[in-house]
């Protein structure tokens, strides 16, 4: 077998082998159907179980109620920037602002109401997340959006900021799946899959049944969450192959332990980083400037000089390591340690590391 590199890329992002193998394994021929899943009717009985047996799982996983709608729609996690305000807000929402993204969803909020920025790092450039007594949240908002895990900047929130009875709105898209979490404190969740799900072309969304109401039916169909609420996101030809991988995903997780178990593997695989790089004696400084505040998922760190996170970036891909090269808008360095990202990995980036360390 050919062999493969260690993919710190932030996305579209490494998958666990045993579901790429397995999806090879059935690539041709699934299931003895005589054809692969791309070529399968999305009315067909084989695609409905594979569908189905997604959704069920992912509900099993996070133990999701009925009162949730699961959906798998198309666009990314850009079209549910447009999709959640056109959606369900109504005349004014809050969102915090904690980088790229949070930015973007808050720019295509304001095309449909009124957006108050309940929270911003931006001035800090996003070097960690506003503290709970910074926020400055508007009782009457329709909801509060936030972004979980700030992919570009390295920060990610460990509980959800404190809302009250606001509608609590997230984008997921970086930190989906990586550990437990209570869906019932959110109206609405979205990610787009190409981190810890599975292929790009699917993003998930997971809406409380309540929002859907809001919904109006002026809204144009594909874009209206009740539309896909009511036809099991087969309204139209859905992310099919996408969908299979996710599935694959999703069954990886719980046959290994569920959420626990990976949270406990993210844990161990970001310590090890984050302490290899605080112990370094200031070679590599982490570039999230709260402790508290740094993600289990990309790790954003940089060398002495820009210089020499060139070099990293040109000697460690030579060692097999892929995609370590910062957000340009941040610069520096950027691991992306997500749910598939072996626990070998990340030691033998820290050999690297130090190896890298000692010679320069
Ligand atoms: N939100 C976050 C947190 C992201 O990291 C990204 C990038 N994948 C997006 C939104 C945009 O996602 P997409 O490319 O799927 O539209």
């Amino acid at each position: 077998m050919e062999k493969r590199v260690y993919n710190l890329s932030a996305g579209p992002a490494i998958l666990p082998e045993e579901v790429l193998l397995e999806a090879q394994k059935e690539f041709f021929s699934y299931k003895g159907s005589g054809m692969s899943v791309m070529e399968m009717s999305h009315r067909g009985k084989i695609y409905d179980q594979i569908h189905q047996e997604a959704e069920a799982d992912l509900r099993s996983l996070l133990n999701i109620g009925d009162n949730y709608s699961v959906l798998f729609l198309q666009g990314g996690a850009t079209l549910q920037f447009s999709m959640v305000p056109m959606n369900i807000l109504k005349g004014k929402a809050d969102y915090i602002l904690t980088g790229a993204w949070a930015k973007k969803a808050a720019k295509e909020a304001k095309k449909i109401g009124s957006v108050n920025i309940a929270g911003s790092t931006e001035s800090e450039n996003f070097n960690r997340l506003p503290r709970q007594d910074e926020l400055k949240l508007d009782s009457e908002a329709s909801y509060v959006h936030f972004t979980s895990n700030n992919t570009i900047f390295g920060t990610q929130y460990r509980t959800e900021p404190e809302v009250g009875n606001i509608p609590l709105v997230c984008d997921t898209s970086s930190d989906m799946l990586h550990k437990k979490f209570d869906v019932n404190k959110y109206a609405l969740i979205y990610a787009g899959a190409q981190k810890n799900m599975g292929p790009s072309g699917c993003t998930l969304v997971i809406v409380r049944k309540d929002m859907l109401e809001r919904s109006d039916d002026s809204l144009h169909t594909y874009l209206n969450y009740k539309t896909h609420a009511e036809s099991n996101s087969l309204y139209n030809t859905p992310p099919t192959f996408s969908i299979y991988i996710m599935g694959l995903v999703y069954k990886w997780l719980l046959k290994n332990g569920g959420l626990d178990w990976i949270y406990k593997v993210n844990s161990e695989k970001a310590g090890m980083l984050y302490d290899f790089i605080d112990g370094s004696d200031g070679f590599y400084k982490s570039a999230v400037a709260v402790k508290e505040d740094r993600s289990l998922m990309n790790v954003t760190f940089s060398t002495p000089n820009e210089d020499l996170d060139k070099k990293f970036i040109a000697e460690s891909a030579v060692k097999g390591f892929s995609g370590l090269k910062g957000h340009r808008s941040v610069g520096g360095l950027r691991a992306s340690i997500y749910n598939a990202f072996p626990q070998k990995g990340v030691e033998d980036l820290v050999e690297f590391m130090k190896d890298f360390k000692a010679k320069n």
